[in-house]
């Protein structure tokens, strides 16, 4: 039985990774330090082969037994959540990054890094092909996310290419589905909320600015894809259907039939102006494509949102709005 470890793997995209992962026969090993998330996600899972470990990846790793693979997902992702812990996801981008390559060099594992569309930054090319170097301002508040994951494609090639250990790096792009959390602060889990609340539904700026959002089980087909390829360089994975922030919360209201009203505040700093990937290289390398548009995801997800706000307590939820 092939034996994977999960950092971050009791978060959204970490969680649905342990299952996969448990469902394709490997010997599971969950990691986790729950800072943005708790056992929440990860408390269906009843098999033998599911390991929990609580632990932060940024300290020394102790793992007995071999290992084949390691995924490193350990980080906030969410705006919202780095920039209320931006030490934390700096060090877990670089010393964290650090330590599971370690890891990884001491089992003779491959190692895969959750990269990001974030390391364009605000980008001047559209779309974001994966040649494109981005343009970060590594100052700004945003900067603590998009350096530490630039900093963690920079020394996972550099175990590659040093001490030739067989690594992968994704660079995943806006990405929703069950098990966001509803205070998780991005703009479709918001919304969402929101709307289910009828609640003003906060769009940021006037709406104006672009994304492309992929459904959680596309983006996972596609992780496992590329995990099993041999490309080494950063792959796009995301969905190339691009709408305005606006367009986005509309739709959510349509579909959830809400009589919420749009409010619009203040655009967060060096918010990118556009977002669409490039997703030809996943396509020709990996034969991979997304198949589900977000009418359909959302579809797929909503009862997920509605039962996980007719379980939470109206206050906590207001609070976290
Ligand atoms: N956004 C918004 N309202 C919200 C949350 C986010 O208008 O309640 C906007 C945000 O300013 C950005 C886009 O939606 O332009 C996507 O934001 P998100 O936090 O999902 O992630 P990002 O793509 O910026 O990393």
């Amino acid at each position: 039985m092939p034996r994977i470890l999960i950092t971050g793997g009791a978060g959204f995209l970490g969680s649905h990774l342990c299952d996969l992962f448990l469902r394709e026969g490997f010997d599971v090993v969950c990691m986790d330090n729950f800072l943005t998330s708790s056992g929440e996600n990860i408390s269906h899972i009843r098999s033998d082969a599911f390991h929990f470990l609580k632990h932060d990846v940024t300290e020394y790793i102790h793992l007995a037994g071999p290992l084949d693979y390691i995924l490193h997902f350990a980080s906030p992702a969410s705006p919202a959540d780095y920039l209320r812990y931006p030490i934390q996801t700096l060090k877990v981008g670089s010393l964290g990054t650090h330590k599971a390559l370690g890891l990884a060099r001491e089992k003779n594992a491959r190692f895969l890094l959750a990269s990001t569309s974030e390391v364009y930054g605000d980008p001047l090319v559209h779309p974001q092909p994966e040649t494109y170097a981005g343009n970060v301002e590594t100052t700004c508040l945003r900067g603590v996310y998009d350096e530490a994951k630039r900093f963690g494609e920079a020394i996972t090639m550099a175990y590659h290419r040093h001490h030739g250990l067989d690594t992968r790096i994704v660079r995943i792009f806006n990405t929703y589905g069950t098990r966001m959390r509803l205070d998780d602060g991005r703009a479709l889990p918001n919304f969402i909320r929101q709307a289910l609340l009828g609640e003003p539904m906060t769009v940021y700026g006037d709406g104006k600015q672009t994304r492309s959002f992929c459904y959680v089980t596309d983006l996972i087909k596609g992780i496992y894809d590329l995990l099993m390829s041999d490309e080494v360089l950063p792959v796009n994975i995301g969905n190339p259907e691009e709408i305005t922030v606006l367009e986005a919360a509309e739709i959510v209201r349509k579909m959830t039939g809400s009589k919420s009203e749009i409010l619009f505040e203040e655009l967060p700093q060096n918010d990118p102006k556009v977002r669409q990937p490039d997703v030809r290289k996943a396509t020709e390398v990996l034969g991979w494509k997304p198949g589900i548009g977000l009418e359909a995801g959302l579809k797929l997800c909503l009862p997920y949102f509605e039962q996980a706000v007719g379980t939470s307590e109206p206050a906590a939820v207001a609070a976290a709005s």
